[in-house]
């Protein structure tokens, strides 16, 4: 829920085919006017580094005002979003349709596109992003690859450090030789038919992550949906961009959204559901992508038809209920609401999920943990990353339940890391990362 104003926030569309979009006095123009408000008003003081920077930088200054600030220290501000979009969503009361119609990570990929028009990214950086690349490469020396990943690797991670910018301590998702994709094609889990949502189809779409770092949480979801009666089809055709996005590279953003939403429209067009494994390839889908594409038909249609899993499986809840035999999960849940479940505008979905199983304790957590994709493993980051996310690791840590989870894998995997930073040691939870994977169990 946001604060401040009632009215829905609205975004509008991405003018990164325009030239004045990249015109550096402009951008300098636009950065001076939206700082100057936040300056103002600071509400967003304590919700990732990009605020507390810019506060800095004007509190440093003789006058106190944003014109004191010199235009060069603006790209610390603009690097340190991580583009998580809470800000917009969760705190900003000046959104449009507000007069000031202010949209801060917006801007910050305004800047970023502008940079990357000059200067592209660095060579390593781009290709630590190919995630379909990396994880075809890696499939077939899986162990080779998770072993030279591997936190503590006193031999390969200084020099991906040296090499590659990836902080040593930083935790990497392991690669598995059998894709999701492939597992889904050799074993299909039994559909109930006498469950009340059967005749409900399902486009499951695998995720890069899903399908080359964590098959399991793809066959927890197919185990909930064959239960529920769901016939479910998994697709991907490729990555949906967000690393690209981070990058400010929207012509390639713009891209994948064409040729994905193409390949995703039959399966809309034959009433199938799309259902997204991770909440930042839902957030493209169903808001950036049409903000990027406005004119194309295949991604508005994409975008009406997505659902991120949890959200999935409470809609079926509400519409015909659950298939029964959901039994209690013992040790009680840490649930961590994931910035870009929150960026969907659609409620604790996740929570609301695990809140289905009888006798299960749920505490939510939901703030930032400070990962932000690719962005928190770099070396110059990694250290701000786990500050960002201590208020989450604590509170995790305090709530000492068994499990600890998160729609988006790689923020669990970071909670979990900063609740070993606090311990001084490892913390014992179970080593599911999803809720999805509760429900699945649950049913077992
Ligand atoms: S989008 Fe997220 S990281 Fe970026 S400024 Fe807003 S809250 Fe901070
Ligand atoms: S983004 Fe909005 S809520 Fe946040 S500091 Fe700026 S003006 Fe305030």
């Amino acid at each position: 829920m946001r604060e401040g104003s009632l009215d829905a926030p609205v975004r509008h569309p991405i003018a990164w085919r325009d030239e004045d979009f990249y015109d550096d006095a402009k951008i300098d123009a636009e950065l001076r006017r939206v700082f100057d408000i936040c300056h103002g008003c600071r509400r967003c003081f304590n919700l990732c580094d990009s605020f507390p920077r810019l506060f800095d930088l004007v509190d440093a200054t003789e006058s106190g005002e944003v014109e004191g600030v010199a235009s060069s220290e603006f790209k610390q501000v603009v690097d340190a979003c991580t583009l998580c979009d809470l800000c917009f969503m969760t705190k900003c009361p000046y959104v449009p349709p507000h007069a000031f119609a202010l949209d801060f990570p917006h801007l910050m990929l305004r800047a970023r596109a502008a940079e990357f028009r000059k200067h592209g990214v660095p060579f390593v950086k781009k290709q630590l992003t190919e995630t379909d690349r990396n994880g075809r490469l890696a499939a077939p020396v899986a162990p080779i690859a998770n072993w030279a990943t591997r936190c503590g690797n006193s031999l390969t991670r200084p020099v991906m450090e040296k090499v590659a910018g990836v902080h040593r301590d930083a935790h990497l998702p392991a690669f598995h030789g059998h894709t999701f994709e492939r597992r889904a094609r050799a074993q299909k889990p039994e559909l109930n038919r006498a469950a009340p949502a059967f005749g409900r189809k399902v486009a499951l779409y695998a995720t890069c992550f899903v399908n080359y770092n964590n098959p399991a949480i793809g066959e927890a979801m197919l185990a909930v949906l064959a239960k529920n009666g769901v016939e479910a089809e998994v697709v991907y055709p490729a990555c949906c961009g967000m690393p690209q996005l981070e990058h400010g590279d929207l012509a390639r953003v713009a891209e994948k959204a064409r040729t994905i939403a193409a390949e995703l429209r039959p399966w809309v067009d034959k009433g199938y559901d799309i259902v997204s494994l991770v909440p930042s390839c839902s957030l493209m889908m169903k808001f950036e992508w049409p903000l990027i594409e406005p004119n194309d038909d295949n991604v508005k249609a994409l975008s009406r038809a997505v659902f991120d899993a949890s959200e999935y499986v409470v809609d079926i809840a509400k519409r015909q209920g659950l298939a029964p035999g959901l039994k209690p999960v013992s040790g009680g849940i840490s649930m961590h609401i994931a910035c870009h479940a929150r960026a969907q505008n659609m409620g604790q979905k996740a929570a609301e999920m695990l809140r289905l199983l009888p006798e299960t304790p749920v505490k939510v957590i939901e703030r930032c943990s400070g990962h932000g994709g690719s962005w928190g493993i770099m070396k110059e980051h990694f250290e701000v990353a786990l500050k960002v996310g201590k208020p989450v690791a604590e509170q995790a840590k305090t709530n000492g339940s068994a499990y600890v989870l998160s729609e988006c894998p790689l923020a669990r995997d970071h909670i979990v890391q900063g609740m070993e930073r606090l311990n001084g040691g490892p913390v014992t939870v179970e080593p599911v990362v999803h809720p999805i994977q509760i429900i699945a169990r649950a049913y077992a």
